[in-house]
């Protein structure tokens, strides 16, 4: 899975204050990159390809595997940005995302500085950067939801990671070709459910696969039941057991979609044990 940097994306990022372009009707030039965007834009070890998509600078290293399917990479970016305002009602970005094609985790320890992630985002600055390869897909549509909400909502309280990731991870929806509820189900069949205490206080010391992959399917659930504004709210204000949504306790929400949950999925032999070992991008 992305075990995305979310240290970084969810934790001590804040929103700097957006121009306010109510009333303003004259056209302005888009926002020149900015952060993690500039620096990557300014490291002359990398030769970027510059294309554009309707609210995207799509940035590609010349002779990638991503600069060889660009296209279709860069026809897929609209729908998602689209799909993550539609979740959770977010309002148009002001201004493009920046989005880098990586090529692997070697180039994402250059850019970002740790080989662990897979994806990144910076929500303040609008940047993206997704590893994809002949092996790995990109995580494109979780890391846009990451820049979609935190510059639709602000910066996310302290211990919402479980809400910060859910969400990104519902909005791409698949874990290796499978639906997120279809192998968290299999994963809690094998390994047990984390239970929703630890989810909500503990996330980060939670395996990544089972932790991220249950926090996708809670809160796509907390979303059809509660909607965006509710979880707005747990995103500003933190969220613990007895906290209530929709007139009940997040508790006994947790166990509502642990009983309503039908996606059930058996597994080839081997099959969950390669997931569980190499994450949800494996192409
Ligand atoms: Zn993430």
């Amino acid at each position: 899975m992305t075990p995305v940097v979310a240290r970084l994306v969810g934790a001590g990022l804040l929103l700097s204050t957006l121009p306010g372009l109510a009333g303003c009707a004259a056209r302005r030039p888009a926002p020149a990159p900015a952060g993690i965007a500039a620096l990557s834009l300014a490291d002359t070890t990398f030769h970027w390809i510059e294309r554009s998509a309707p609210g995207f600078r799509v940035h590609f290293q010349a002779g990638s595997y991503a600069a060889a399917h660009q296209d279709s990479l860069v026809g897929r970016l609209p729908s998602a940005a689209a799909h993550a305002r539609e979740l959770i009602g977010a309002p148009a970005l002001q201004g493009p995302i920046d989005l880098f094609f990586i090529e692997s985790r070697t180039e994402m320890n250059r850019l970002i500085g740790t080989r662990r992630a897979t994806g990144f985002a910076d929500p303040p600055s609008r940047t993206v950067l997704v590893m994809t390869n002949a092996g790995w897909r990109a995580f494109e549509r979780h890391e846009i939801m990451h820049v979609v909400a935190g510059q639709a909502w602000g910066p996310a309280a302290p211990g919402t990671d479980w809400l910060v990731e859910g969400l990104a991870q519902a909005a791409d929806g698949f874990c290796a070709g499978h639906p997120n509820e279809e192998v968290a189900w299999a994963l809690a069949r094998r390994h047990g459910w984390i239970p929703l205490r630890d989810v909500l206080t503990r996330f980060r010391a939670q395996p990544d696969l089972r932790a991220y992959l249950q926090a996708a399917s809670f809160t796509a659930f907390l979303l059809r039941e509660a909607g965006a504004d509710a979880l707005r709210g747990l995103w500003h204000g933190g969220a613990t057991l007895d906290t209530r949504l929709a007139g009940h306790t997040l508790a006994e929400l947790d166990t509502r979609w642990r009983a309503d949950l039908s996606a059930q999925w058996i597994p080839e032999p081997g099959q969950l044990e390669r997931i569980e070992a190499v994450g949800c991008g494996e192409a």
